[in-house]
């Protein structure tokens, strides 16, 4: 799987736009599930300190450089020099000279201290071991704030986005600041799967409910990161390149937002 679609970052990267979420897979599994990924065919893998699994996602990722690799600051690292220590330590642990992207996990408001945690991601970017940066559950108000007081865009906000939730709104601020949208829980954490609707998507092209919900993000622009541990999974999760959702099947899709869709905490009023 070499053609894979990449996106284009503001900051002149690229990005591959499916990727492997390793959230939950334990440590001591992790690099099986990154070998399969990686011998799947998968080029970008996204992990955090908090998953506590980056120990087994750089030994899995060992012989496979090229892989686009994702990790996050902890809550509890923010901060401008808490950030550059917990990244260190993060580095360590993926056994990597530098990743690809590092994003704030949260922006955790009550702690004050996610602009504090930006500047020390310039830093590092600047430094080239962190060779894009961004930043994951923001809501506008929060990269307005960044933006506003570094003159510095995140390459991405990882949010959540499924079928259920869209964040048709957030996007489109995205849009308007070139920050890319990466979608967290793509699948809605499996509850998509058995949609009547996408079911019945997947009967009509031969495809799995999986293979058309990540065709969904695709053909949406979005950047993607589907977690499974199981390797038929790994491999049917990639095996997406060989069909088209219709414009039916994308109004269809569309149809499914609601405004009451959420799984995970609201950001805003996270108090974590
Ligand atoms: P997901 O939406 O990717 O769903 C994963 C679940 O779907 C699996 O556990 C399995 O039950 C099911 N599944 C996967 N492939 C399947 C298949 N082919 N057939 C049937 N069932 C299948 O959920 P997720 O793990 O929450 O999200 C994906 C990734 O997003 C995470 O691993 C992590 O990397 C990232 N994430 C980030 C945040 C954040 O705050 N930034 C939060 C949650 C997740």
């Amino acid at each position: 799987m070499t053609d894979q679609p990449h996106v284009a970052l503001n900051d002149g990267r690229r990005m591959p736009q499916l990727g492997l979420g390793v959230w939950r897979t334990p440590a001591h599994e992790a690099a099986d599930v990154v070998r399969t990924a990686v011998t799947s065919g998968y080029r970008a893998v996204d992990t955090a300190a908090i998953y506590h699994n980056e120990d087994g996602v750089g030994e899995g990722l060992g012989e496979a450089p090229e892989v686009f690799l994702t990790t996050k600051l902890w809550n509890d690292d923010q901060g401008f020099d808490q950030t550059l220590r917990a990244f260190d330590a993060s580095l360590a642990r993926l056994k990597r000279k530098a990743v690809d992207l590092y994003l704030i996990h949260w922006p955790s408001p009550a702690r004050g201290l996610y602009l504090d945690s930006w500047r020390a991601l310039i830093r590092l970017r600047q430094e080239g071991r962190a060779r894009s940066i961004g930043v994951s559950n923001f809501v506008a108000e929060h990269l307005e704030r960044i933006m506003g007081e570094t003159g510095v865009v995140p390459a991405v906000n990882q949010v959540e986005l499924h079928p259920s939730f869209q964040q048709t709104t957030l996007r489109a601020f995205h849009e308007a600041h070139a920050i890319h949208t990466e979608s967290w829980s793509p699948l809605g954490q499996g509850q998509s799967l058995t949609d009547p609707a996408i079911v019945a998507i997947a009967a009509k092209h031969g495809k799995t409910p999986a293979q058309v919900v990540i065709r969904w993000h695709l053909q949406s622009g979005l950047i993607v990161i589907p977690k499974s541990a199981h390797p038929a999974r790994i491999r049917e999760n990639i095996a997406v390149f060989d069909f088209v959702l219709d414009d039916d099947d994308m109004g269809a899709l569309r149809a499914l937002d609601r405004p009451d869709g959420r799984i995970g905490p609201d950001p805003a009023t996270a108090t974590f």
